[in-house]
Protein backbone atom coordinates (compact mmCIF):
# COMPACT_ATOMS: atom_id res chain seq x y z
CA UNK A 1 0.00 0.00 0.00
CA UNK A 2 1.54 3.32 -1.30
CA UNK A 3 0.40 6.77 0.99
CA UNK A 4 2.54 9.26 -1.06
CA UNK A 5 2.42 10.85 -4.75
CA UNK A 6 4.55 10.15 -7.26
CA UNK A 7 7.58 12.76 -7.59
CA UNK A 8 5.90 13.83 -10.88
CA UNK A 9 2.58 14.44 -9.27
CA UNK A 10 4.77 16.29 -6.41
CA UNK A 11 6.35 18.29 -8.78
CA UNK A 12 3.07 19.48 -10.84
CA UNK A 13 1.94 20.21 -7.14
CA UNK A 14 4.25 22.74 -7.25
CA UNK A 15 3.81 24.25 -10.41
CA UNK A 16 0.49 24.74 -9.90
CA UNK A 17 0.94 26.13 -6.30
CA UNK A 18 3.75 28.70 -8.39
CA UNK A 19 1.30 30.04 -11.19
CA UNK A 20 -1.47 30.53 -8.36
CA UNK A 21 0.94 32.79 -6.19
CA UNK A 22 0.76 34.64 -9.16
CA UNK A 23 -2.71 34.68 -10.64
CA UNK A 24 -4.86 34.67 -7.71
CA UNK A 25 -6.35 38.05 -6.83
CA UNK A 26 -5.28 39.61 -3.76
CA UNK A 27 -8.42 39.79 -2.13
CA UNK A 28 -9.71 36.50 -2.57
CA UNK A 29 -6.28 35.06 -0.88
CA UNK A 30 -6.78 37.43 1.79
CA UNK A 31 -10.76 37.19 2.26
CA UNK A 32 -9.40 33.34 2.55
CA UNK A 33 -12.99 32.63 0.45
CA UNK A 34 -13.90 28.96 -0.04
CA UNK A 35 -15.65 27.50 -3.01
CA UNK A 36 -18.64 27.50 -1.94
CA UNK A 37 -19.08 31.27 -0.92
CA UNK A 38 -16.91 33.03 -3.03
CA UNK A 39 -19.78 33.05 -6.08
CA UNK A 40 -21.24 35.91 -3.09
CA UNK A 41 -17.97 38.24 -4.85
CA UNK A 42 -19.94 40.73 -7.17
CA UNK A 43 -16.07 39.92 -9.61
CA UNK A 44 -16.83 36.11 -9.20
CA UNK A 45 -17.93 35.09 -12.76
CA UNK A 46 -15.31 37.44 -14.45
CA UNK A 47 -12.47 35.98 -12.11
CA UNK A 48 -13.93 32.39 -12.66
CA UNK A 49 -13.97 32.75 -16.53
CA UNK A 50 -10.38 34.50 -16.38
CA UNK A 51 -9.12 31.98 -13.90
CA UNK A 52 -10.84 28.82 -16.22
CA UNK A 53 -9.43 29.99 -19.31
CA UNK A 54 -5.81 30.19 -17.73
CA UNK A 55 -6.10 26.87 -16.22
CA UNK A 56 -7.11 25.59 -19.69
CA UNK A 57 -4.41 27.12 -21.44
CA UNK A 58 -2.11 25.49 -19.37
CA UNK A 59 -3.98 22.10 -19.88
CA UNK A 60 -4.68 21.33 -16.63
CA UNK A 61 -8.53 20.98 -16.71
CA UNK A 62 -7.83 18.05 -18.83
CA UNK A 63 -4.16 16.53 -17.75
CA UNK A 64 -5.81 13.79 -16.60
CA UNK A 65 -7.98 12.80 -19.84
CA UNK A 66 -6.71 10.36 -22.14
CA UNK A 67 -4.66 11.84 -25.21
CA UNK A 68 -7.13 10.81 -28.03
CA UNK A 69 -9.73 13.69 -26.32
CA UNK A 70 -6.65 16.16 -25.41
CA UNK A 71 -5.51 15.05 -22.24
CA UNK A 72 -1.89 13.77 -21.42
CA UNK A 73 -2.93 10.64 -20.22
CA UNK A 74 -1.82 11.81 -16.39
CA UNK A 75 -2.93 10.22 -13.38
CA UNK A 76 -6.72 11.58 -12.00
CA UNK A 77 -4.59 12.80 -8.89
CA UNK A 78 -3.67 15.73 -11.17
CA UNK A 79 -7.18 16.64 -10.95
CA UNK A 80 -7.50 16.26 -7.08
CA UNK A 81 -4.33 18.22 -6.67
CA UNK A 82 -5.24 21.15 -9.05
CA UNK A 83 -8.48 20.81 -7.12
CA UNK A 84 -6.63 20.94 -3.54
CA UNK A 85 -4.24 24.01 -4.39
CA UNK A 86 -7.48 26.00 -6.26
CA UNK A 87 -8.76 25.10 -2.99
CA UNK A 88 -5.38 26.05 -0.84
CA UNK A 89 -5.17 29.62 -2.67
CA UNK A 90 -8.78 30.15 -2.31
CA UNK A 91 -9.18 30.39 -6.47
CA UNK A 92 -12.13 30.31 -8.59
CA UNK A 93 -11.25 28.13 -12.00
CA UNK A 94 -12.84 25.08 -11.95
CA UNK A 95 -16.40 23.99 -13.74
CA UNK A 96 -17.48 21.31 -11.39
CA UNK A 97 -20.16 20.18 -13.57
CA UNK A 98 -18.22 20.54 -16.58
CA UNK A 99 -15.42 18.85 -16.22
CA UNK A 100 -16.01 17.11 -13.50
CA UNK A 101 -19.09 15.22 -14.26
CA UNK A 102 -20.25 16.96 -17.70
CA UNK A 103 -16.31 15.22 -19.59
CA UNK A 104 -16.16 11.94 -17.46
CA UNK A 105 -20.37 11.18 -18.92
CA UNK A 106 -19.05 11.94 -22.52
CA UNK A 107 -16.13 10.03 -22.11
CA UNK A 108 -17.92 7.46 -20.92
CA UNK A 109 -21.56 7.37 -23.52
CA UNK A 110 -21.19 10.04 -25.71
CA UNK A 111 -20.82 9.79 -29.42
CA UNK A 112 -17.62 10.13 -31.10
CA UNK A 113 -19.13 13.38 -32.30
CA UNK A 114 -20.52 14.50 -29.25
CA UNK A 115 -16.57 14.46 -27.66
CA UNK A 116 -15.01 16.13 -30.52
CA UNK A 117 -17.64 18.82 -29.85
CA UNK A 118 -17.75 19.18 -26.41
CA UNK A 119 -14.60 18.18 -25.17
CA UNK A 120 -12.37 20.92 -26.25
CA UNK A 121 -14.80 23.92 -24.76
CA UNK A 122 -14.32 22.01 -21.35
CA UNK A 123 -10.64 21.63 -21.42
CA UNK A 124 -10.39 25.38 -22.31
CA UNK A 125 -12.35 26.41 -19.76
CA UNK A 126 -14.35 29.07 -22.15
CA UNK A 127 -17.41 27.02 -21.66
CA UNK A 128 -19.28 26.49 -18.47
CA UNK A 129 -22.11 24.09 -18.02
CA UNK A 130 -24.94 23.33 -15.91
CA UNK A 131 -27.20 20.07 -14.64
CA UNK A 132 -31.11 19.83 -14.70
CA UNK A 133 -31.75 16.84 -12.78
CA UNK A 134 -34.09 17.91 -10.05
CA UNK A 135 -37.77 19.28 -10.40
CA UNK A 136 -40.08 20.61 -7.79
CA UNK A 137 -41.70 17.45 -7.30
CA UNK A 138 -38.55 15.03 -7.61
CA UNK A 139 -35.27 14.99 -6.38
CA UNK A 140 -33.69 12.29 -4.53
CA UNK A 141 -36.29 9.72 -6.69
CA UNK A 142 -34.46 10.88 -10.40
CA UNK A 143 -36.65 7.85 -11.59
CA UNK A 144 -39.92 9.73 -11.34
CA UNK A 145 -39.12 13.03 -13.13
CA UNK A 146 -41.73 14.24 -15.34
CA UNK A 147 -40.67 17.06 -17.72
CA UNK A 148 -41.52 15.45 -21.00
CA UNK A 149 -39.34 15.91 -24.21
CA UNK A 150 -42.02 14.59 -27.11
CA UNK A 151 -40.19 13.19 -30.01
CA UNK A 152 -41.15 14.84 -33.65
CA UNK A 153 -39.35 14.04 -37.03
CA UNK A 154 -36.18 16.04 -36.66
CA UNK A 155 -36.19 16.40 -32.92
CA UNK A 156 -37.10 16.13 -29.37
CA UNK A 157 -39.10 19.32 -27.89
CA UNK A 158 -39.16 19.70 -23.62
CA UNK A 159 -41.76 21.33 -21.95
CA UNK A 160 -42.08 21.92 -18.19
CA UNK A 161 -40.00 23.11 -15.38
CA UNK A 162 -36.82 22.02 -13.38
CA UNK A 163 -35.09 24.00 -10.03
CA UNK A 164 -32.28 24.01 -8.04
CA UNK A 165 -29.64 24.40 -11.53
CA UNK A 166 -26.43 25.48 -9.92
CA UNK A 167 -24.90 28.28 -12.71
CA UNK A 168 -28.13 28.09 -14.80
CA UNK A 169 -27.95 32.19 -15.26
CA UNK A 170 -24.67 31.49 -16.27
CA UNK A 171 -24.28 28.54 -18.54
CA UNK A 172 -23.67 27.68 -22.15
CA UNK A 173 -24.43 24.34 -21.92
CA UNK A 174 -27.36 21.98 -19.98
CA UNK A 175 -26.56 17.75 -19.28
CA UNK A 176 -30.79 18.22 -19.50
CA UNK A 177 -32.51 14.60 -18.27
CA UNK A 178 -36.04 14.42 -19.02
CA UNK A 179 -38.74 11.95 -19.80
CA UNK A 180 -39.54 10.83 -22.87
CA UNK A 181 -41.72 7.59 -22.27
CA UNK A 182 -44.46 7.95 -20.26
CA UNK A 183 -45.40 4.59 -19.88
CA UNK A 184 -42.03 3.05 -19.67
CA UNK A 185 -41.59 0.14 -16.80
CA UNK A 186 -40.21 0.67 -14.68
CA UNK A 187 -39.93 4.27 -15.16
CA UNK A 188 -36.18 4.91 -15.27
CA UNK A 189 -36.66 2.95 -18.85
CA UNK A 190 -38.44 6.13 -19.94
CA UNK A 191 -35.52 8.00 -19.60
CA UNK A 192 -33.14 10.25 -21.81
CA UNK A 193 -29.99 12.58 -21.57
CA UNK A 194 -29.61 15.48 -23.58
CA UNK A 195 -27.03 17.83 -24.31
CA UNK A 196 -28.96 21.28 -24.58
CA UNK A 197 -27.46 24.57 -25.75
CA UNK A 198 -28.76 27.19 -23.07
CA UNK A 199 -29.32 29.55 -26.02
CA UNK A 200 -32.17 27.73 -27.74
CA UNK A 201 -35.10 29.69 -28.16
CA UNK A 202 -37.59 28.80 -25.38
CA UNK A 203 -35.15 28.61 -22.21
CA UNK A 204 -36.50 30.78 -19.16
CA UNK A 205 -33.91 30.88 -16.19
CA UNK A 206 -35.00 32.62 -13.03
CA UNK A 207 -33.26 32.88 -9.93
CA UNK A 208 -33.56 31.30 -6.53
CA UNK A 209 -31.67 33.07 -3.70
CA UNK A 210 -30.47 30.78 -1.04
CA UNK A 211 -30.73 31.19 2.32
CA UNK A 212 -27.00 32.92 2.60
CA UNK A 213 -28.47 35.37 0.54
CA UNK A 214 -26.43 33.96 -2.51
CA UNK A 215 -27.50 33.29 -6.16
CA UNK A 216 -26.18 30.14 -6.87
CA UNK A 217 -29.09 28.36 -8.30
CA UNK A 218 -32.16 28.80 -10.30
CA UNK A 219 -35.20 27.50 -11.62
CA UNK A 220 -35.61 27.01 -15.28
CA UNK A 221 -38.38 26.74 -17.46
CA UNK A 222 -38.79 25.20 -20.43
CA UNK A 223 -41.40 25.93 -23.36
CA UNK A 224 -41.15 24.66 -26.41
CA UNK A 225 -37.32 23.50 -26.47
CA UNK A 226 -36.65 21.77 -29.61
CA UNK A 227 -33.49 19.35 -29.22
CA UNK A 228 -31.93 17.80 -32.04
CA UNK A 229 -31.78 13.92 -31.72
CA UNK A 230 -27.76 13.89 -32.04
CA UNK A 231 -27.68 15.61 -28.26
CA UNK A 232 -29.07 12.44 -26.96
CA UNK A 233 -26.23 10.91 -24.89
CA UNK A 234 -26.40 6.88 -24.14
CA UNK A 235 -29.24 6.12 -26.68
CA UNK A 236 -33.05 6.84 -25.92
CA UNK A 237 -34.91 6.02 -22.82
CA UNK A 238 -31.53 4.68 -21.61
CA UNK A 239 -30.59 7.85 -19.59
CA UNK A 240 -31.00 6.85 -16.38
CA UNK A 241 -27.63 4.90 -17.00
CA UNK A 242 -25.79 7.82 -17.79
CA UNK A 243 -26.76 9.83 -14.69
CA UNK A 244 -25.93 7.18 -12.36
CA UNK A 245 -22.48 7.19 -14.04
CA UNK A 246 -22.30 10.38 -13.75
CA UNK A 247 -23.53 10.59 -9.82
CA UNK A 248 -20.23 8.33 -9.05
CA UNK A 249 -18.64 11.21 -10.65
CA UNK A 250 -20.83 14.09 -8.95
CA UNK A 251 -20.01 12.54 -5.44
CA UNK A 252 -16.11 13.73 -5.70
CA UNK A 253 -15.69 16.09 -7.53
CA UNK A 254 -15.26 19.01 -5.33
CA UNK A 255 -12.43 18.69 -2.74
CA UNK A 256 -14.46 18.96 0.25
CA UNK A 257 -12.37 17.55 2.81
CA UNK A 258 -9.57 20.09 1.57
CA UNK A 259 -12.26 23.61 1.47
CA UNK A 260 -13.19 21.90 5.69
CA UNK A 261 -9.39 21.14 6.21
CA UNK A 262 -8.53 24.87 4.92
CA UNK A 263 -11.53 26.43 6.64
CA UNK A 264 -10.79 24.86 9.90
CA UNK A 265 -6.90 26.18 9.62
CA UNK A 266 -8.56 29.36 9.24
CA UNK A 267 -10.41 29.12 11.74
CA UNK A 268 -7.71 28.06 14.17
CA UNK A 269 -5.43 30.75 13.29
CA UNK A 270 -8.34 33.16 14.28
CA UNK A 271 -9.08 31.29 17.58
CA UNK A 272 -5.13 31.82 18.27
CA UNK A 273 -4.91 35.39 17.66
CA UNK A 274 -8.29 36.16 19.08
CA UNK A 275 -7.56 34.73 22.83
CA UNK A 276 -10.15 32.06 22.11
CA UNK A 277 -8.86 29.06 22.76
CA UNK A 278 -8.90 26.94 25.91
CA UNK A 279 -8.69 23.01 26.20
CA UNK A 280 -12.04 22.29 25.01
CA UNK A 281 -11.43 24.71 21.74
CA UNK A 282 -8.19 22.57 21.30
CA UNK A 283 -9.70 19.45 21.36
CA UNK A 284 -12.92 20.50 19.32
CA UNK A 285 -10.31 21.32 16.51
CA UNK A 286 -8.24 18.53 16.97
CA UNK A 287 -11.01 16.44 16.47
CA UNK A 288 -12.17 18.13 13.03
CA UNK A 289 -8.71 18.22 11.87
CA UNK A 290 -8.67 14.54 12.49
CA UNK A 291 -11.95 13.75 10.50
CA UNK A 292 -10.26 16.05 7.93
CA UNK A 293 -7.79 13.79 7.22
CA UNK A 294 -10.35 11.17 7.48
CA UNK A 295 -12.12 12.65 4.77
CA UNK A 296 -8.99 13.13 2.69
CA UNK A 297 -8.11 9.24 2.55
CA UNK A 298 -11.98 8.57 1.70
CA UNK A 299 -11.56 10.88 -1.54
CA UNK A 300 -7.85 9.75 -2.21
CA UNK A 301 -9.53 6.30 -2.61
CA UNK A 302 -11.83 7.03 -5.05
CA UNK A 303 -9.39 8.67 -6.87
CA UNK A 304 -7.18 5.97 -6.22
CA UNK A 305 -9.52 3.13 -8.15
CA UNK A 306 -10.61 5.83 -10.91
CA UNK A 307 -6.47 5.38 -11.57
CA UNK A 308 -7.29 1.71 -12.24
CA UNK A 309 -10.45 2.32 -14.20
CA UNK A 310 -12.49 0.98 -11.31
CA UNK A 311 -15.83 2.44 -10.86
CA UNK A 312 -15.99 3.81 -7.47
CA UNK A 313 -19.70 3.56 -6.02
CA UNK A 314 -20.41 2.79 -2.72
CA UNK A 315 -17.05 4.30 -2.04
CA UNK A 316 -17.60 7.88 -3.50
CA UNK A 317 -21.54 7.43 -1.82
CA UNK A 318 -19.07 6.85 1.32
CA UNK A 319 -16.63 9.87 0.81
CA UNK A 320 -19.59 12.55 -0.28
CA UNK A 321 -21.57 11.65 2.82
CA UNK A 322 -17.99 12.07 4.74
CA UNK A 323 -16.97 14.95 3.50
CA UNK A 324 -19.82 17.39 2.97
CA UNK A 325 -21.09 16.31 6.85
CA UNK A 326 -18.02 17.56 7.80
CA UNK A 327 -17.67 20.59 6.29
CA UNK A 328 -21.08 20.94 7.86
CA UNK A 329 -19.31 20.35 11.24
CA UNK A 330 -16.76 23.01 10.60
CA UNK A 331 -18.88 25.52 9.68
CA UNK A 332 -20.78 24.48 12.82
CA UNK A 333 -17.38 25.03 14.95
CA UNK A 334 -17.02 28.33 13.03
CA UNK A 335 -20.47 30.35 14.61
CA UNK A 336 -19.13 28.50 18.00
CA UNK A 337 -16.26 29.62 18.00
CA UNK A 338 -16.85 33.39 16.88
CA UNK A 339 -20.35 33.27 19.30
CA UNK A 340 -21.91 36.76 19.00
CA UNK A 341 -19.09 38.07 16.81
CA UNK A 342 -20.08 36.18 13.90
CA UNK A 343 -22.88 38.18 14.07
CA UNK A 344 -21.64 41.15 13.52
CA UNK A 345 -22.49 42.96 9.75
CA UNK A 346 -20.36 42.44 7.00
CA UNK A 347 -18.77 45.97 6.78
CA UNK A 348 -18.46 46.11 11.34
CA UNK A 349 -14.50 46.81 12.23
CA UNK A 350 -15.00 44.12 14.87
CA UNK A 351 -16.50 41.45 12.48
CA UNK A 352 -14.38 38.36 12.07
CA UNK A 353 -13.01 36.69 9.59
CA UNK A 354 -14.73 39.19 6.53
CA UNK A 355 -18.42 38.56 7.79
CA UNK A 356 -18.05 35.52 6.04
CA UNK A 357 -18.76 32.84 9.01
CA UNK A 358 -22.63 33.01 8.85
CA UNK A 359 -23.15 33.02 5.10
CA UNK A 360 -20.15 29.61 5.07
CA UNK A 361 -22.92 28.11 7.79
CA UNK A 362 -26.08 28.99 6.25
CA UNK A 363 -24.83 27.47 3.08
CA UNK A 364 -23.73 24.35 4.91
CA UNK A 365 -27.01 23.45 5.35
CA UNK A 366 -27.32 22.59 1.78
CA UNK A 367 -24.38 19.79 1.51
CA UNK A 368 -26.22 17.23 2.82
CA UNK A 369 -28.57 17.41 0.05
CA UNK A 370 -26.61 18.81 -2.94
CA UNK A 371 -25.20 16.00 -4.87
CA UNK A 372 -27.48 13.68 -3.65
CA UNK A 373 -28.69 13.33 -0.16
CA UNK A 374 -26.70 11.97 2.66
CA UNK A 375 -30.22 9.46 2.86
CA UNK A 376 -29.68 8.21 -0.68
CA UNK A 377 -25.58 7.98 -0.21
CA UNK A 378 -26.83 5.48 2.88
CA UNK A 379 -28.67 3.37 0.61
CA UNK A 380 -26.29 3.17 -2.22
CA UNK A 381 -23.78 1.99 0.77
CA UNK A 382 -26.48 -0.48 2.49
CA UNK A 383 -28.24 -1.79 -0.72
CA UNK A 384 -25.02 -1.80 -3.78
CA UNK A 385 -22.02 -2.33 -1.19
CA UNK A 386 -23.96 -4.17 1.57
CA UNK A 387 -26.30 -5.70 -0.11
CA UNK A 388 -29.14 -5.42 2.21
CA UNK A 389 -32.76 -4.87 1.24
CA UNK A 390 -34.51 -2.32 -0.60
CA UNK A 391 -36.77 -0.95 2.23
CA UNK A 392 -39.51 1.00 0.71
C1 LIG B 1 -26.70 23.74 -3.05
C2 LIG B 1 -27.50 22.85 -3.96
C3 LIG B 1 -27.18 22.81 -5.30
C4 LIG B 1 -27.94 21.99 -6.16
N1 LIG B 1 -27.63 21.99 -7.51
C5 LIG B 1 -28.38 21.23 -8.34
C6 LIG B 1 -28.13 21.27 -9.76
O1 LIG B 1 -27.23 21.94 -10.24
N2 LIG B 1 -28.93 20.54 -10.57
C7 LIG B 1 -29.94 19.76 -10.09
O2 LIG B 1 -30.61 19.10 -10.87
N3 LIG B 1 -30.21 19.72 -8.74
C8 LIG B 1 -29.45 20.43 -7.87
N4 LIG B 1 -29.72 20.40 -6.52
C9 LIG B 1 -30.85 19.63 -6.04
C10 LIG B 1 -30.45 18.37 -5.30
O3 LIG B 1 -29.95 17.43 -6.20
C11 LIG B 1 -31.71 17.90 -4.57
O4 LIG B 1 -32.00 18.85 -3.59
C12 LIG B 1 -31.51 16.54 -3.94
O5 LIG B 1 -31.39 15.54 -4.90
C13 LIG B 1 -32.70 16.21 -3.01
O6 LIG B 1 -33.91 16.34 -3.70
P1 LIG B 1 -35.10 17.21 -3.08
O7 LIG B 1 -34.56 18.54 -2.70
O8 LIG B 1 -36.24 17.15 -4.02
O9 LIG B 1 -35.49 16.49 -1.71
P2 LIG B 1 -36.30 15.14 -1.56
O10 LIG B 1 -35.83 14.12 -2.51
O11 LIG B 1 -37.75 15.48 -1.57
O12 LIG B 1 -35.86 14.73 -0.11
C14 LIG B 1 -36.36 15.38 1.08
C15 LIG B 1 -35.78 14.65 2.27
O13 LIG B 1 -36.25 13.27 2.26
C16 LIG B 1 -35.16 12.39 2.28
N5 LIG B 1 -35.39 11.23 1.43
C17 LIG B 1 -35.79 11.20 0.14
N6 LIG B 1 -35.82 9.93 -0.33
C18 LIG B 1 -35.40 9.14 0.69
C19 LIG B 1 -35.21 7.75 0.85
N7 LIG B 1 -35.40 6.94 -0.16
N8 LIG B 1 -34.79 7.28 2.04
C20 LIG B 1 -34.58 8.11 3.09
N9 LIG B 1 -34.74 9.46 3.01
C21 LIG B 1 -35.15 9.96 1.83
C22 LIG B 1 -34.00 13.18 1.69
O14 LIG B 1 -32.76 12.64 2.09
C23 LIG B 1 -34.25 14.56 2.24
O15 LIG B 1 -33.74 14.69 3.53
C24 LIG B 1 -28.99 21.21 -5.64
C25 LIG B 1 -29.31 21.25 -4.28
C26 LIG B 1 -28.57 22.06 -3.44
C27 LIG B 1 -28.93 22.10 -1.98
Amino acid sequence: MEFTLTPEEEAFRKEVAAFLEKEVPQEYREKRLTFFDMSAQSDWIQVHRAMAEKLGAKGWISKHWPREYGGQDASPFHRLILREELTRYHSPGYDSIGAGIVAPALMLKGTEEQKKQHLPGIASGKVIWCETLSEPGHGSDLASIEVFAKEEPDCFVVNGQKIWTTNGHLADWNALVVRTDRNAEPNYRGITFFLLDMKTPGITVNPVINMAGHHDFNEVFFDDVRIPKENIVGGLNKGFYVVMSLLDYERTTDPVYAIADVYLNDLAEYARDNNLLDHIMNHRIAQLKTECEIARLFHYRVTWMQSRDMVPNTESAMSKMVSFELLQRVAEFGMELTGQYSQLAEDSARVPMYGRIPSCYLRSFGHSLEQGTSEIDKDVIAQRGLGLPRLR
